[in-house]
Order: structure tokens, then C-alpha cells, then sequence
């Protein structure tokens, strides 16, 4: 029988002190395993040594290839690019920070042979070792996102994922421009088998999100999956006519039965400040949908990549 390859999928920024451990430790659990292996390093644009590691490993070991930015475009660019560049039967992505253990991959991999499921998804149960106030916005997004989207979005859903390649031709051929990929593989929908575990802290190096990265993450998350703000903004519009139509029948008849006293300032002031805030806040949703249109119909690519040891990539280039 044709042993199966499986294309390993590690986006990295900044991560000189972790690319080494986890390709030793990914080497080991997969050397004289149940399938042949690739690896492939998406450098983000780090700033640091990870480019020169990774091409280091790249020339010890031919199992390892690598894909150099020309600049950071993100994590989510970067699973792009390794789906993109990935020739497996199976692929999987996971973390360079060992956060995601790679020991699940046997387990996983026997899982797909089995033909049950097309997709092995991993979500922690804990966030333990995370600052509560993280945690706690975390918990929060996912109930709203879950409540209004009806892409199918787990709370405590890691990247860490291995899919056959039916699956990840789906996933590409969503080609997006701002992409939540947890959204994504949700919404093509598959066979998922869910793996839980404890959180897991990194093993060296920091947190690549800051909270404007996080939030800017959540928003993507929303607009992307759901019109549910766009549809507030239209019913908050109906409910202010309403309002003001019941006020206007009121003030009318008022002035018919007791005259015209100079009065009313105060609650003209608030009216107007309040209908004034809803606009305002209806524009702004209205402006997130549009800047995602936007960036959407300008069709710029999801990356730029400057260095690879991949032949097939630096021919298309
Ligand atoms: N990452 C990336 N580009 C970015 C930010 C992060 O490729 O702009 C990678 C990072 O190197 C790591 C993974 O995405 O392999 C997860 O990042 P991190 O561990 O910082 O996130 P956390 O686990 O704290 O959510
Ligand atoms: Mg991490």
C-alpha cells in the first residue's frame, strides 16, 4: 500500500527560540512513523533569527521547507500560504511554541486512516496560565460569535487541526481576504472528530497578540461570519422612527389642548445627542462591512513570498 504524506504546517514569528525544539520534537514522533512527513516553516516576516534557523534545518534535512515573507502578515496569512505550498494527503497546522503537543499527531493521523473522519480538530479545555482578563473576553466573544453566525465556531478551538485534502481544497477554495480560519473550517463543515486538552504554556518566547491584535481579530471574526450588526443597525433605525413618530403624535396634540409653553429644552437636547450616538454607531458598522468589501475587491495577494527552498513556489513565483 502507498504510504501516505503528511504536510506539517508551522507558522512562525519570531520564534528563534522555539523552531528548533519543535522540529526535534515533530522529527521524533514522526521518524519510522505511519506516514512519510514535510514540514513546512511559513516565516511571518520575524525579525529576529527564525529565517536563518529554519533554512539551517531546511539544509540538514530535506523533509523541511521553508517560505520566507517579505514582511508580518499575520498568522492567518501564513496558514494560508502553508495550505497553499502544502502537497500532503493530510495536512495539519499546528503552533511553533509547543503548544500544541506533537504527540497528538499519531493519534490524529490513525483517526483519518480510519476513513470515520475528514478532520481531527484539538480544543483546550482550560485557559489556564492566561491572564483573566484575556480569558474572560475570550469567553465572551465565543458565546456572541456562536449566538450570531452560523458558521459552527467551538469556544477553546485551537489551529491545531489535521485535515485530508478533500477538506483542505475546500478550505483554499474559500479565498478570502480576511480570513478567521477557525470560522472557515467550521463553515465548510466535514466530518470532525474533537480532541481535548489542558492548556499548555509556551515553552519560550512571548505572546504574539496584543489586545488591539486580538480585538482587531475578534471584529474579523464577526463581520465575517455574520450580518447580525448590519441587521441591528436596520432595526435600531426602525425602532428610532417608531419612537420619534409616537413623540411627534404627542407633542402635536399637546400643543392643540394646553397651547404653546416655552418648555422642552432639556429633552430636545437628549434626543438629539442620543439619535445622534445611534447614527454614529449604526455608520460605524456599516464602515467595518465596507472596509472588509474593500480590502476584498482590490484582490491583492494574502502574502508576499520572498524566500523559499521550495522549488515548485520559486518557479511560480
Ligand atoms: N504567528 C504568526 N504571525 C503573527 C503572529 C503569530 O505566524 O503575526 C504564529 C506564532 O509564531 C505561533 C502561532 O502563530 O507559532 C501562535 O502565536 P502565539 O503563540 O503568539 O499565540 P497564542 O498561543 O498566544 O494565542
Ligand atoms: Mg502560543
Amino acid at each position: 500500500m502507498d504510504r501516505k504524506l503528511l504536510s506539517i504546517i508551522i507558522p512562525c514569528y519570531n520564534e528563534e527560540k522555539t523552531v528548533e525544539t519543535i522540529y526535534a520534537t515533530v522529527t521524533d514522533v514522526m521518524t519510522n512513523g505511519q506516514c512519510d512527513y514535510e514540514i513546512l516553516f511559513v516565516d511571518d516576516g520575524s525579525k529576529d533569527y527564525t529565517e536563518q534557523k529554519v533554512c539551517g534545518l531546511a539544509q540538514k534535512d530535506r523533509h523541511v521547507k521553508y517560505y520566507s515573507f517579505s514582511r508580518n502578515f499575520g498568522k492567518e496569512a501564513a496558514i494560508y500560504a502553508g495550505l497553499n505550498n502544502a502537497r500532503g494527503d493530510y495536512v495539519v497546522i499546528m503552533d511553533a511554541d509547543m503548544q500544541d503537543p506533537p504527540a497528538l499527531l499519531p493519534e490524529m493521523i490513525s483517526t483519518l486512516e480510519s476513513g470515520e473522519y475528514d478532520s481531527v480538530a484539538t480544543r483546550r479545555v482550560s485557559r489556564k496560565g492566561e491572564p483573566m482578563v484575556r480569558s474572560f473576553c475570550a469567553r465572551c466573544f465565543y458565546k456572541l460569535i456562536r449566538r450570531i453566525s452560523d458558521a459552527d465556531i467551538v469556544d477553546g478551538a485551537r489551529d491545531f487541526r489535521m485535515m485530508t485534502r478533500d477538506m483542505v481544497n475546500s478550505v483554499l477554495a474559500l479565498s478570502e481576504y480576511n480570513r478567521f480560519s477557525k470560522g472557515i473550517f467550521g463553515w465548510v463543515g466535514y466530518r470532525t472528530k474533537w480532541l481535548e486538552y489542558e492548556n499548555i504554556e509556551r515553552t519560550a518566547g512571548e505572546t504574539k497578540w496584543s489586545f488591539w491584535k486580538l480585538l482587531a481579530y475578534s471584529l474579523d471574526g464577526i463581520v465575517n461570519f455574520s450580518n447580525v450588526p448590519l441587521m441591528i443597525s436596520s432595526y435600531l433605525g426602525i425602532l428610532m422612527t417608531f419612537i420619534s413618530f409616537v413623540a411627534i403624535i404627542f407633542i402635536i396634540v399637546r400643543k392643540l389642548i394646553f397651547g404653546d409653553p416655552v418648555s422642552g429644552w432639556p429633552s430636545l437636547v437628549c434626543i438629539i445627542t442620543f439619535v445622534g450616538g445611534i447614527q454614529l454607531f449604526c455608520m460605524g458598522i456599516m464602515g467595518q462591512y465596507l472596509s472588509k468589501t474593500y480590502m476584498e475587491v482590490k484582490k491583492r495577494p494574502h502574502y508576499i513570498i520572498q524566500k523559499s527552498n521550495d522549488e515548485e513556489t520559486e518557479k511560480n513565483k
